[in-house]
């Protein structure tokens, strides 16, 4: 993925894609599992990766292989983005960035083999770093808990560790030391995909919903004063909801729009951020919007599992202006989060795009 200001904008969608695809020496683009961490020092702990909220442990929702181009401290760049799914909270967001230069202790400098690795049977999930640093068996993150009993099974939290007690660690416990491989399903990580990126283009294609292109073709044709009047009697919030619909009919499937300093689009009027909304890097730099998460999103993650579910409108990441190196770690950047408003809702919901969002 290109990081380039004001280039076009490039959509991601998300497709089922082999798990070796997924891994870290991969650099992958995916939504779901266990994060595949780019940097394997400073990674965030337990209270970065806690709900701002409620407390309770966050879940990976998605990350990005976004490089800077020109930047060599940059060759290697990953967005990592994680939301809380506890109900009756999910509510917390949080977002990190890491980077590497080409050389770093943790990838080869070539880039990695396009073929699948020879088949070695089963995939079996890394849970420990190169630094010997042991990952959360449920969530797959930084675990400095570790079973009292047999010392082999790693957490990040006690919450952690109590849903891996009850979903089969208790039976395993004392057994063996193999449990390690047999990571039962704890109803907690999203479902996996990778994210294929692909250029938004600019040129409506054959087949847009008539309605869309009918709009397309008189607001093209409307005279000056028509459109004058057009915008008195038309709704702010219709203006921008109606503006969002049109950009996303043009790719129904689209689960995110990376351009690193461009403009967002907003789902609706209520709740756009203003300039001073948006916390300045701690390195004094501004910070820049970089991608948005679309509600298509939802679909794939199928977060109504658990009852009630996590749910967003639009989520815009905006990071620091200079990507700057604030240490060797993660560092947090900042995400904003636009409800779908009972206005939009009640707008989707007498449209017949069913694929778009779940109402
Ligand atoms: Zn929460
Ligand atoms: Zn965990
Ligand atoms: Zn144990
Ligand atoms: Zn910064």
């Amino acid at each position: 993925m290109a990081a380039s200001h004001a280039g076009p904008v490039e959509l991601g969608f998300a497709e089922a894609a082999p798990a070796w695809r997924l891994r870290s020496e991969q650099f992958p683009s995916k939504v779901g599992g266990r994060p595949a961490w780019l940097g394997q020092s400073g990674l965030p702990g337990p209270a970065a990766l806690s709900c701002p909220a409620c407390g309770r442990p966050l879940a990976f929702v998605l990350q990005l292989y976004a490089p800077l181009p020109g930047r060599a401290d940059a060759f290697h760049r990953g967005l990592f983005l994680f939301c809380c799914r506890a109900p009756p909270c999910c509510a917390g967001l949080r977002v990190f960035r890491n980077q590497l230069p080409r050389k770093n202790d943790f990838f080869s400098f070539e880039p990695p083999p396009e073929d699948p690795p020879p088949d070695t049977g089963p995939a079996v999930v890394c849970l420990q770093l190169q630094s010997g640093a042991h990952l959360c068996r449920v969530c797959g993150c930084l675990a400095p808990k570790t079973c009292s009993r047999c010392h082999g099974a790693h957490y990040c939290s006690k919450e952690h560790q109590t849903l891996d007690w009850k979903l089969g660690h208790k039976q395993v416990c004392t057994q063996s030391d193999n449990f390690s491989s047999t990571i039962p399903d704890h109803n907690f990580l999203f479902p996996e995909f990778e994210i294929v990126i692909e250029t938004e283009d600019e040129i409506t294609p054959i087949g847009v919903e008539k309605e869309d292109s009918e709009i397309i073709g008189s607001m093209a044709e409307a005279s000056e004063e028509e459109l004058e009047s057009m915008a008195k009697h038309e709704s702010r919030e219709d203006k921008i909801f109606q503006k969002f619909k049109n950009k996303i009919a043009l790719e129904p499937e689209q689960i995110l729009r990376y351009g690193r300093g461009i403009t967002p689009i907003w789902i609706s009027g209520e709740n756009i951020p203003q300039e001073k909304d948006i916390p300045d890097c701690p390195c004094g730099a501004k910070r820049i919007f970089e991608f948005q998460v679309m509600p298509q999103l939802l679909n794939y993650l199928k977060a109504d599992r658990l009852g009630k579910s996590v749910d967003w409108g639009v989520l815009a990441v905006f990071t620091c202006a200079e990507s700057c190196r604030l240490g060797t770690g993660y560092t947090e950047e900042f995400v904003w989060k636009q409800e779908i408003t009972d206005n939009t809702l009640e707008t989707l919901s007498n449209t017949d795009q069913p694929q778009t969002i779940e109402v």
